[in-house]
């Protein structure tokens, strides 16, 4: 009652305010004032307008005019670099081995970039942060994410130190975290900011990348370990149109599940032209092409862009028809990837990819050693791993335990 009583002579007061100044002092052509675009106004049975009512319905995401996404697929040879700009805003993730770093610059500043939002080191191995080093030295970068990851690949040292020199605190990513990119929305899948992976690879940062319907999957590296942990977590949500092909399409990095969970329309494998792992193997090149997925490679296509408006997504190249795996004793053979040894010696080559000149790599945990195109050298922790610049016999003189490998009888 007393509510009632109250409020009785407040809506009496306010029809006569209404009815006295209504309309009053304006012309009839004045425009309404504006309205805050989220506003919507509802007429009332005991309220008579005045003035017309404007009634602004919300826009929904799918009607929203969206400003465009490019996904540049950089081609720096073996190796992972991508460019990513949306409305007014740039990242990159990645940065190729060392040698790219001063092409990546390049093709920034061809592309108008000044500072990039953020800076995402997938995983500190050469081939993907080797060039970062430059792009931090010479651009503004917002954030830098990195993994939790710990590594002492020189490369890793190098963008430690360019951050260091710029004053930048990297930001290490956990799974679930969201991040925005123009219109476009980014959501970290993997790692998790306490677990720590045994393999670098496995510790790349995932992370989907969607705009309007559009979707990107960002993988670096991972092997099977976090491939299966996105399949079977429920929220997270890997089902995307375009797949950045883990790991360069390596065989040690593929598992069918993790790819029927993807069902990618479109995929994309950064890897160069005759490198000496088989990048990519013909088990995920089968995969692909036996779903009808579109498949672009930078090693017979260069640098790829995918544009999207938020509803399709446009490719700047046909897709590769090829289907044709990387033959690594054809790298190898072919003496493009590996010159002959020109020093001998034992030293600790804690990058990605063996060094030119280097004969046998060994692993002191598993206490095998390989040659360096076998395919389990990718795998081998940094720390685990020898490279090794000698004969057989001086190898098995410096470690009598080694055992070679079954897969690459060295
Ligand atoms: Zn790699
Ligand atoms: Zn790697």
């Amino acid at each position: 009652m007393k509510k009632f009583s109250k409020v009785v002579p407040a809506i009496i007061i306010l029809c006569i305010v209404g009815a006295l100044f209504g309309g009053n002092g304006k012309s009839k052509d004045e425009p309404p004032k504006e309205i805050p675009r989220d506003t919507v106004m509802v007429a009332s049975n005991d309220f008579k307008p005045t003035r017309p009512i404007i009634v602004v319905e919300k826009e929904t995401e799918n009607d929203k005019v969206l400003s465009k996404l490019e996904v540049h697929y950089i081609d720096v040879g073996q190796g992972d670099a991508t460019l990513i700009k949306c409305g007014n805003e740039a990242m990159i993730v990645d940065g190729g081995n060392e040698s790219k770093g001063t092409a990546i610059q390049l093709y920034l500043k061809k592309q108008n970039i000044k500072s990039l939002k953020y800076v995402v080191a997938t995983h500190p191995d050469a081939d993907h942060v080797g060039g970062l080093d430059v792009v931090i030295y010479k651009f503004d970068c917002g954030q830098i994410l990195i993994p939790n990851c710990e590594s002492n690949t020189s490369s890793f040292h190098q963008l430690q130190q360019s951050m260091k020199a710029k004053g930048y605190t990297p930001h290490v990513v956990d799974v679930g975290e969201k991040y925005t990119l123009g219109d476009a929305k980014i959501e970290i899948l993997s790692p998790s900011a306490e677990f720590t992976f045994s393999d670098t690879n496995d510790s790349s940062i995932v992370f989907r990348l969607d705009h309007g319907n559009n979707s990107f999957l960002f993988t670096g590296d991972v092997t099977i370990p976090p491939q299966q942990a996105l399949i079977y977590d429920p929220d997270l949500d890997i089902d995307v149109d375009v797949l950045k092909v883990p790991h360069h399409g390596a065989a040690t990095a593929y598992i069918k599940g993790f790819y029927d969970e993807v069902s990618p329309k479109y995929a994309v494998i950064s890897c160069g032209k005759g490198n000496r792992y088989g990048h990519p193997r013909k088990e995920v090149l089968n995969d692909l092409k036996g779903r009808g997925t579109k498949l672009f490679r930078t090693d017979e296509q260069g640098t790829i862009v995918a544009l999207s408006d938020g509803k399709s997504i446009v490719f700047s190249s046909e897709p590769s028809e090829t289907w044709l795996p990387g033959d690594s004793a054809v790298a190898d053979s072919s003496g493009n990837t590996i010159e002959t040894p020109t020093t001998k010696g034992f030293q600790h080559n804690l990058s990605e990819a063996p060094k030119a000149g280097v004969t046998y790599v060994y692993n002191s945990n598993t206490k095998k050693f390989h040659r360096p195109n076998c395919s389990s050298v990718t795998d081998i922790k940094p720390t685990n791993r020898v490279d090794l610049t000698c004969t057989r016999e001086e190898l098995l003189a410096a470690y009598p335990s080694a055992k070679p490998c079954k897969r690459c009888n060295p």
